[in-house]
């Protein structure tokens, strides 16, 4: 990197203006967008910090452009809507020891970066470049939109609606741990090992299926697994005002959590609290559910009913996560991951 406007000037070469509805994308004050009659905007921002979320001894910066813009897309996803653009923000430590030979690493954060947008149709449209003091902090903004009024918010889960998950949960935290221990990606290797590395390093955000159903109006309540199972949809149910039964045997924990918990309970606690598996996590009314499962498959996705929403008294209630197992019921103990506790 030569300098900051070398720098950018390459990201702008790869940032060509591909979307209808875009004016103007990179190079002037601001962006320039067309508004859409009909269409409501979807906005979204996730930080990236380097030691906070992830280390660069153990993530390829291949691997950091594909997370930096598949965590956001996944917010779109959840809310039913379709991304259409991206703003990206970095502050880049002078310190190059962090991110040696910043040229190929920086081309290599691109390629991550730009196969997922290119992937969903998204275009990098601006965002800001300068120097941090030493941990690489990184913006990921992106933007999209729904028909007025169709996009699928937290608040609208009813009593009776059946609690439905894609794909696994835990493989993502079961790589993380894996990491820690020194694990590392292997390319070339597919081992459950090699694939609990990838859930945590590449998440795929479920853009289409949560685009197909929104559209559909077929879910009540939608949101991302960011934080894990048990604390994300707590969110549903406090933003909704009510209660969730969560069936024990019913939810799909991936097998690489086995890779780091010795018995079926810590298994369990990894697939419902361990976060960051950026699968979609909705409510829906049951007699939608087989429509729901042939877009899933239409999608190549995995879908399961986990539990009901119930109604519950927060009076007399303290938690509205309970846990069915061996036909008892009992509260849900599990904890997400919450920054400043
Ligand atoms: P300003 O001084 O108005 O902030 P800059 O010189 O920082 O302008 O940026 C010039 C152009 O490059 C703008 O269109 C901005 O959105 C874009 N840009 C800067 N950094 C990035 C980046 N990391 N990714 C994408 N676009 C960027
Ligand atoms: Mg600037």
């Amino acid at each position: 990197m030569n300098s900051e406007f070398a720098f950018i000037n390459r990201i702008r070469s790869r940032a060509a203006l591909r979307s209808a509805d875009l004016v103007c994308g990179i190079g002037d004050d601001t962006a320039i967008i067309t508004e859409r009659a009909g269409r409501e905007m979807l906005v979204t921002a996730d930080l990236l910090i380097e030691d906070v979320h992830f280390k660069s001894d153990y993530t390829p910066p291949r691997h950091l452009g594909h997370k930096a813009l598949a965590v956001s897309l996944s917010d779109i996803a959840a809310m039913g809507g379709e991304p259409r653009h991206a703003l990206l923000t970095l502050g880049i430590p002078k310190n190059k020891s962090r991110f040696p030979n910043p040229d190929p690493q920086w081309e290599e954060f691109f390629a991550g970066y730009f196969a997922l947008a290119d992937k969903f149709g998204v275009t990098l449209i601006g965002g800001d470049t300068c120097a941090a003091p030493d941990r690489l902090v990184i913006d990921s903004i992106v933007m999209g939109n729904c028909a007025r009024g169709k996009a699928v918010r937290r608040s609208g889960a009813q009593p009776g609606d059946g609690i439905y998950v894609t794909g696994e949960l835990g493989a993502s935290a079961a790589g993380l741990e894996l990491l820690r221990r020194g694990e590392r990606l292997s390319e070339n290797k597919d081992s459950a090992l090699q694939r609990a590395l990838r859930a945590h390093l590449t998440p795929q955000p479920r853009v289409e299926f949560g685009r197909r159903i929104g559209e559909a109006g077929l879910t009540r309540a939608m949101i991302d697994v960011s934080d894990g199972l048990a604390q994300d949809l707590g969110h549903i149910c406090e933003e909704s005002g009510v209660g969730a039964i969560i069936d024990y045997a019913e939810v799909p924990m991936a097998a690489e959590t086995r890779l780091v918990s010795e018995s079926d309970e810590s298994a369990f606690t990894l697939a419902t609290s361990g976060g960051e598996d950026y699968e979609l996590l909705l409510t829906a009314d049951r007699r939608d559910e087989t429509v729901l499962k042939e877009i899933a498959q239409a999608c190549n996705l995995l879908l399961t009913r986990i539990g009901e929403i119930v109604a519950i008294d927060p009076a007399v209630c303290a938690s509205p996560l309970l846990l069915r197992q061996a036909g008892r019921i009992e509260p849900l103990r599990a904890r997400g991951y919450d920054h400043f506790a």
